[in-house]
Parts: structure tokens; C-alpha cells; sequence
């Protein structure tokens, strides 16, 4: 991995919190490090007389981290709290927001701890994709001692909060010594620290190069994309976009809401998908528990939603807490199929193309381990409660988004605009066709394709629903006087989970 340190850029950042944001953006900007709010980064700076620690606030992106998304929390305040026997999290959030320099500052992440504990000025964390393709492996701390000799400390999977930065306190007392350059979480992460930003930066590109380089020398870093034919499909599985569409159906009937699926027929995913060891391996579970939050623990193989949904409520019969009051929903996130390749649903379109991003990740660790030597990933109820805890967003989006998850396809959209407008604002995905170039560009987001398309030509019709359907899934509502884009639309608008969940109806 290159370090993407630039002397020049770093001595226009007017102050350390400054070059803090500055170079945990380009932590964030690159995808094998963290996705998605993952990873986290701090300084510890001299105010008005006290330490303060400044660690990004929770939620926020590392990509595009700016000083104000830093929360500045009294140095000892929080250092101290490592002597409590047990802290539960909100307990943890009362003692964060009680150390706030700033109380209008975002919320502080909740490695707070463990940065405050780290004797150096500069910390990083991220949940780098090499690190974990060395660490998920059945003999990981060996492969992780043989890349790292005594630079990196190695701890075991801890809940992330106040659990994890305990065990990382206590290897670290013990074990920490001159050459101590970061230490490895198993399969969560890895943390680099530094007395200077550059130092602390540099660290954590030299750990994961170190691993990358590992895995080149162990043959286990080029993933083949060769793969096999597939097998020819089950007579009543139709390939067309139908059976897009019915998928899609089933996935959101099942989830209680309508999902938007996209499809991902890349070189990766296709030969992921091939895999003659496909049914062994991405049944194992997540890389890290985090994926799991948008991915949940296993894909669905192939297209049988029922069996899907049975053995997710066997997991969760099995392993949530009593306690646990909000469960996640039983429909897959994750499909992998011989002749689509990856198809991803989320709530919206931004989180099916968040849990496709993050899954094709998952995909080359998963690749990497097994070549390396075994893929290993944790216990099911360790993956869930990483889905009870940091779930939630889809919710959150639903109460916000009135039309989240359903596709509209406006026909004129240029003369339509405004429709298109009004639907996007209320969360909808709009495939918008038009003769006009324009249409292309109309919206630049995740809920909007633009497809140029004559509404009176089948060809262009059939071509333009291809892509709208590969995309978001189907079909939920048509805005159109075109008589044969109507007419070509009816098999899909009768497919529309949208439909179905507002008459209560089942298939
Ligand atoms: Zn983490």
C-alpha cells in the first residue's frame, strides 16, 4: 500500500487538529483500510493548561473527516476510567459526554478509552483488509508473528468499547516495548501510533504493506478470476429480469419493507461466486463483525429466500440475549449466484451499494485466508451482537424516507423533473428515461440512473429496463403516457413488493 504523504499538502494544514483530519482522510480515502464510518483516529494536544483528546466523533466518515468532526475530551477523565472493573456503554456515553471539553461536540467514538490509554500523541485504527486476510486464518497469530516479529502487539476479539480497550490495556502494560509500532485486533483490526502525524500515518501504511507483502511471499495474494462455466440453471428459474424482480420481492416480503437489490456481474464476484468451495467458505461467517451490520453473517446462496429466512431465525433463536429488544430482520443482504454474480439489497440504494462495496472486500479476504492457509471467522453469537448493536440505520432511514426502497421509473424525465425531484427527496430510487442526452446527468446519487431511451422503440425500452432492474431490483411504480413502455413494464409492476406489502398480499 503507497503512502499518500505529501510534505507540501501537510504544511498547508494551519494546526495539528488540522493535519489530524488531513491525514485521516487519507486513511479514509483508501477502501482496503475502512468503509463505511469504520476505523478511528486521535491526537492528544496541549489546552490551556490540560491534555485534551481529540478522537473522531462516532458515525462520522473517515473520507471526508474535517477538524469539527472531532470530539475534545479531557485527557485524564478518560484515561482514569480504565481502572473500573466494568463499564457498560451508556454508562460509558455519560462519562464521555461529562469529559467533553465542548458539550455542542459530536458524540466521541467508542474507542475513546483505548486511544486515551495509548502513551503517543498521534493513534490510528483501521480495519485493513490485508491485516485481517493474515489474522482470519485458523493458525492467524502465527501468520500475524511470522509478518510482524515483536513490531505489533496481537490481541484476541473483544467487544468494541470499553471490553476491547481493557484487554488492549492489559497486553499492552505487559507487553509493549521499544519496538512497539501498533497492535493487530484479531479479526477486527489493527492500530498504529506515532509521536508525530507523519510517524504515526507511516506506521500504520508500513503494517499493512507488511502484511500485503506476506501474503505475496505465501502465494495468497492474487485472487484467479478464472472461473468456471456455470451450471446450467433449474428449469423453473427463469434468468431474465423476472426473476431480478421476484428475487428482489421475496428479499423485501421477507425484510417487511421494500429493498432496492443491485446486481454486481464483475470478474470478482462471478468467480466468488463459482468457487467449487463456495458452499464451505462464505458460509463461515463475516471477516469482521462490522460487515456483518450491512452484509448480516451469510449471504444466501443461490435464490431460496424461505431457507434463507428459516436459518436466520435459527440463528437468532439460538444466540440473541434475552434481553435483546429489536431483532434484525430475517431477509438476506447478501445473495451470491453462479449466473449474476453478487446482488446486494439495502434499504436504499446507497446501502445495497454499501453492502455490495463492503462484501466484494470481504470476498478477497475470505479468498486470501483460504490461500493462505484456512479462513476462520467468530462464533455466530460474537457476529450478532455486532448486528444487534450498530443495526438500526435502516430504521432510522424508514421513519425518515416515506418511499425508501421502492423504484419509480418516470418516463419524459426531463420534461418531469420535478416529479423526479420530489421522489428522490422522499427517498424513492428513480430510474428517469428520456430521449434527451441530458437525463444522463439529471442527479448524480445513488437513487438515481439516468437512461437515455426512445419510449416508443422496444429495443431501447427492453435495454433501458435491463439496466433499471440490474440496478435497483424491479419495478414499483411507473410514471409514464408512453402506451409501450407501459405495456412492457406490466410483468415487473406485478412483481412490486411495494404493492404487495401495502395489500397485506403474499405471491
Ligand atoms: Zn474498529
Amino acid at each position: 500500500m503507497n503512502s499518500l504523504w505529501d510534505e507540501k499538502e501537510a504544511g498547508r494544514c494551519a494546526s495539528e487538529l488540522e493535519l489530524r483530519a488531513w491525514t485521516s482522510r487519507l486513511l479514509g480515502s483508501e477502501k482496503a483500510l475502512v468503509m463505511y464510518g469504520g476505523g478511528n483516529t486521535s491526537v492528544k494536544l496541549r489546552e490551556d493548561g490540560e491534555d485534551i483528546l481529540y478522537i473522531k466523533g462516532s458515525g462520522s466518515d473517515l473520507a471526508r473527516v474535517t477538524k469539527e468532526n472531532f470530539a475534545p475530551l479531557r485527557l485524564e477523565a478518560v484515561k482514569s476510567l480504565i481502572g473500573l472493573d466494568a463499564l457498560d456503554n451508556a454508562q460509558m456515553a455519560a462519562e464521555f459526554r461529562a469529559a467533553l471539553k465542548n458539550p455542542d461536540s459530536p458524540r466521541p467514538s467508542i474507542e475513546a478509552i483505548l486511544h486515551a490509554i495509548l502513551p503517543f500523541k498521534w493513534v490510528e485504527h483501521t480495519h485493513a483488509d490485508a491485516v485481517l486476510a493474515v489474522a482470519d486464518t485458523r493458525h492467524g497469530e502465527q501468520h500475524l508473528k511470522a509478518a510482524y516479529g515483536d513490531s505489533v502487539l496481537i490481541v484476541p476479539y473483544r467487544h468494541s468499547g470499553f471490553e476491547l480497550a481493557k484487554a488492549c490495556h492489559d497486553i499492552f502494560t505487559h507487553a509493549a516495548t521499544p519496538s512497539t509500532i501498533g497492535m493487530v485486533l484479531m479479526h477486527h483490526g489493527v492500530f498504529a501510533f506515532g509521536g508525530t502525524a507523519r510517524e504515526s500515518y507511516g506506521r500504520m501504511i508500513a503494517l499493512v504493506s507488511r502484511a500485503e507483502d506476506y501474503l505475496k511471499s505465501r502465494h495468497a495474494w492474487d485472487i484467479p478470476l478464472r472461473f468456471p462455466a456455470a451450471q446450467p440453471l433449474p428449469p423453473e428459474r427463469g434468468m431474465g429480469l423476472e426473476a431480478i424482480a421476484a428475487l428482489r420481492r421475496d428479499i423485501s416480503l421477507a425484510a417487511g419493507f421494500p429493498v432496492v437489490t443491485t446486481v454486481s456481474s464483475d470478474l470478482l464476484s462471478l468467480a466468488f461466486s463459482r468457487r467449487p468451495d463456495l458452499a464451505s467458505l462464505s458460509r463461515r461467517g463475516p471477516a469482521t463483525p462490522q460487515h456483518a451490520v450491512f452484509t448480516k453473517r451469510l449471504p444466501m446462496l443461490g435464490c431460496d429466500v424461505a431457507g434463507f429466512v428459516k436459518g436466520y431465525r435459527e440463528y437468532l433463536a439460538e444466540n440473541a440475549p434475552a434481553d435483546a429488544t429489536r431483532l434484525p430482520d430475517p431477509a438476506p443482504r447478501i445473495v451470491l449466484d453462479p449466473e449474476w454474480g453478487l446482488i446486494a439489497a439495502g434499504v436504499n440504494a446507497f446501502y445495497a451499494d454499501a453492502a455490495a462495496e463492503i462484501y466484494r472486500h470481504s470476498m478477497k479476504i475470505q479468498a486470501r485466508a483460504e490461500a493462505l492457509e484456512q479462513y476462520v471467522s467468530l462464533p455466530p453469537s460474537e457476529v450478532l451482537a455486532a448486528e444487534i448493536e450498530y443495526g438500526g440505520f435502516e430504521r432510522a432511514v424508514r421513519s425518515k424516507d416515506t418511499l425508501a426502497g421502492q423504484v419509480v421509473l418516470v418516463g419524459s424525465a426531463l420534461a418531469n423533473r420535478g416529479k423526479v425531484q420530489a421522489l428522490l427527496d422522499q427517498g424513492a430510487a428513480v430510474a428517469g428515461l428520456d430521449a434527451g442526452p441530458a437525463v444522463a446527468s439529471l442527479h448524480l446519487r445513488p437513487g438515481y440512473l439516468g437512461l437515455v431511451c426512445d419510449t416508443s422503440d422496444h429495443e431501447q425500452i427492453k435495454a433501458a429496463l435491463d439496466r433499471a432492474v440490474r440496478r435497483f431490483g424491479g419495478i414499483d411504480l411507473l410514471i409514464s403516457a408512453s402506451a409501450t413502455l407501459s405495456a412492457a413494464c406490466r410483468p415487473l409492476l406485478e412483481l412490486s413488493p411495494a404493492i404487495m406489502l401495502v395489500k397485506g398480499k403474499r405471491p
